[in-house]
């Protein structure tokens, strides 16, 4: 998961319209990097969201998504066979399937993948039939194979993941509602047309994997929070940050219950309730919970955790993004980001993500203090 806080400055930073679309920017990427951050927020500010909206919700969850209709999963599975397949034909020309040994299947006629995972040379290259059919082979002992690739562990990302998502729902959607591989292959689907940045399929598979784990009503609370954050995370995707912040909230109340305020998820779950909330500009709301996580995950995972050190970064830039920051909060705040840039660079190094993206955000944030800042006049010149 790569952190996202790269907008570069615009040119004519003075100029009041485009500093504040700039903000804007910033405050929609410290969300992107909240919401990849993976979880929910906290606390008491949920209030003001309105009863009709959470109706509104609950409206929608009842509707079962007509993608998931089981006449359905063959056609969707070929179709989107074929985009992976065309979308890796550069790669594939003159390659075999590291499982079947051939370049295209004999009755499908089916071509050939790659990049799915972290695998290089004669490895990365398959038929999705043949990962779907070694995932099948399996999955009484492990479902892992259907999501991760028995070779490097990596889990399949993308186009491939996304097929492999209607391989397995095909696979499954026959079974009993209440069968458990059948549920799982829903989830799976649903990340698979996430990581396909198809967000509103993804969506829809959400509410419908929600819905029926909630009509069913035999998963662990762990597993229903984990299906709430899908959803709130796809509600983000789609700019729907209302609903995000609703399903977010609700998570993160779970996770206080289920897991404690210092669980490594609870605080997790807060950073992506704080991410809702500037999304929708509601800064003051977000600074509180970030200030709340800070406390606590420097108590409990240290001043040098990776969590701790996002959390602020994230703090910082959105104090940054908010239109109101005046000229010495963005003072504060770089030498703030300066601080963490050196605390990164020490303790994950100058190649990790984290400590480059703090580059990269200290350097648009120099450039905009620069415009900001009166220039003292010319000595001794009328
Ligand atoms: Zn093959
Ligand atoms: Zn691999």
């Amino acid at each position: 998961m790569g952190l996202c806080l790269s907008a570069p400055p615009p040119a004519n930073a003075e100029n009041d319209t485009e500093l504040k679309h700039f903000h804007q920017e910033l405050a929609a990427e410290a969300a992107a990097v909240l919401r990849a951050m993976d979880s929910s927020d906290s606390s008491d500010d949920g209030s003001h969201v309105a009863n009709e909206e959470s109706d509104a919700v609950e409206a929608e969850l009842a509707v079962t998504s007509p993608l998931l209709r089981p006449d359905r999963a063959d056609q969707k599975y070929k179709e989107v066979i074929d985009d992976a397949v065309a979308a890796c034909a550069d790669y594939t020309a003159g390659q075999i399937c590291y499982i079947c040994k051939e370049a295209v299947t004999e009755e499908t006629n089916e071509g050939l993948v790659s990049g799915f995972c972290a695998c290089r040379g004669d490895l990365s290259f398959a038929h999705v039939s043949c990962l779907a059919r070694q995932a099948q082979v399996v999955a009484e002992r492990t479902f892992d194979r259907w999501h991760t690739c028995r070779q490097c562990e990596q889990e399949y990302h993308g186009v491939v993941s996304c097929a492999l998502g209607w391989a397995c729902w095909k696979t499954y959607v026959g079974r009993p509602e209440a069968d458990p591989a059948r549920g799982m292959a829903m989830t799976l689907l649903g990340n698979g047309l996430s990581s396909a940045q198809r967000h509103e399929d993804a969506l829809s598979v959400r509410l419908a994997d929600l819905a029926t784990r909630r009509r069913i009503g035999a998963d662990s609370e762990e597993n229903m929070l984990i299906v709430q954050g899908n959803l709130a995370g796809s509600y983000g995707h789609l700019g729907r940050h209302e609903q995000a912040l609703r399903v977010w909230k609700e998570v993160y109340s779970g996770r206080l219950e289920l897991n404690g305020v210092e669980h490594e998820n609870t605080l997790m779950a807060a950073n992506n309730y704080a991410s809702s909330f500037i999304s929708l500009e509601r800064f003051e709301e977000a600074w509180s919970l970030l200030r709340k996580t800070i406390a606590v995950a420097r108590r409990v995972l240290g001043e040098n955790h990776e969590l701790t050190l996002k959390t602020r970064v994230i703090y910082v830039m959105t104090r940054y993004a908010d239109n109101n920051a005046t000229l010495d909060d963005l003072r504060e705040a770089a030498t703030m980001l300066e601080e963490l840039e050196r605390t990164a660079r020490r303790v994950f190094g100058g190649e990790h993500p984290l400590t480059s993206h703090i580059e990269i955000s200290l350097r648009a944030m120099g450039a905009v203090l620069a415009t900001q800042e009166t220039p003292p006049p010319p000595p001794g010149n009328a």
